[in-house]
């Protein structure tokens, strides 16, 4: 039987997706036995040039990590679903935006005063900012345009499955693995590596009715293992999150994030977990309901920290 033709393509993001395919310890000598890696620049010396002289649709599979943040990580998206059969977001960035994505609250130039012109121990006496052309004697020097807004892989183009996560779990990569081996992939558009069922689902924390009064910070409370965080004050995204990756976070006391997005039912992740924050605060009058909210730090991070691109806001207006 012909090996599986694999690409592997790191785009917008951190490089932990990456991390958790050789999680996958001895499994990957199974993947090695199976697939033929043709593309993976993270581990292996191919040349966008390679991907380029590939026929059409030659790669059975791509596994692309990371937003799309620049010109390059959008030049190299659309080249890679030429030449794959099955293109998969694999990860919260390439899935949701991710956490590069909650650079969506700023501009391009916001960002470029704050890295260029403003830091306190840069010295850019002349104001430079990156071009994306510069003339050497040499000859043209190129670097990739940097967009003014994140954008998950389904935004710019057409993608097969999607593995949530930050990063997909390995017990779930290869349950996806033997899916694409065994040709028993779900319907295109399916979210895969996960489950129908929401985080809460799958946690072990004893949950009751919410009343709260003021909610924390993970750092400002030593929560009670046995019983919800969310209970405790602490804001988990359990209610609001796809399961799959067995509540890992609050198995640690820790609250879940959101990495794997919101579950099927859900339109926007954020929202959902607004509307639980609110429904549970123990507030008599309008004013208290609105203190017990305006206390919580950061809420675009708290409420869309890995899919502000995916969310029906996409971006602030700056
Ligand atoms: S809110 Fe968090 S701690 Fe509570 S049951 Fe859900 S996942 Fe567990
Ligand atoms: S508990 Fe939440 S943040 Fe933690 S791995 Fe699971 S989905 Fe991601």
């Amino acid at each position: 039987m012909p090996k599986l033709k694999l690409g592997l393509y790191w785009a917008a993001a951190c490089g932990g997706c990456e991390i958790a395919l050789v999680e996958l310890r001895e499994k990957i000598l199974d993947l090695d036995a199976a697939a033929e890696i043709l593309f993976w620049p993270v581990a292996l010396d191919y040349k966008y040039h390679d991907v380029e002289q590939m026929p059409d649709r030659h790669l059975d599979v791509c596994l692309f990590n990371g937003a799309i943040r620049n010109s390059e990580n959008e030049h190299i998206a659309h080249l890679l679903r030429q030449k794959s059969k099955v293109l998969v977001a694999f990860g919260s960035c390439a899935h949701t935006g991710g956490i590069p994505g909650l650079a969506n609250l700023y501009s391009r130039a916001a960002i470029f005063e704050r890295a260029y012109l403003t830091p306190p121990a840069l010295d850019n006496a002349d104001h430079l900012l990156p071009q994306t052309t510069y003339r050497l004697a040499e000859g043209d020097v190129t670097i990739p345009q940097l967009y003014n807004t994140v954008k998950t892989l389904a935004q710019i183009e057409d993608v097969d499955y999607f593995v949530p996560g930050c990063p997909p779990q390995p017990p779930q990569i290869w349950n996806v693995i033997e899916a694409i081996l065994g040709g028993s992939l779900p319907a295109k558009g399916s979210v895969v590596g996960a489950n129908d069922k929401t985080v809460c689902d799958e946690c072990q924390h004893a949950r009751q009715e919410k009343r709260i009064k003021k909610f924390y910070r993970p750092h400002q409370i030593i929560p009670d293992s046995a019983a919800c965080l969310f209970d405790q004050g602490i804001l988990c995204a359990g209610p609001a999150t796809r399961g799959g990756c067995g509540a890992l976070c609050p198995k640690v006391d820790m609250p879940c994030r959101g990495c794997y997005g919101a579950p099927a039912h859900v339109a926007d992740q954020g929202a959902a977990l607004l509307s639980a924050a609110a429904s549970v605060a123990d507030a008599s009058t309008e004013d208290e309901a609105a203190r017990i909210i305006g206390e919580i730090v950061d809420p675009v991070g708290t409420f869309y920290r890995f899919g502000l691109p995916a969310s029906l806001l996409h971006r602030a207006k700056t």
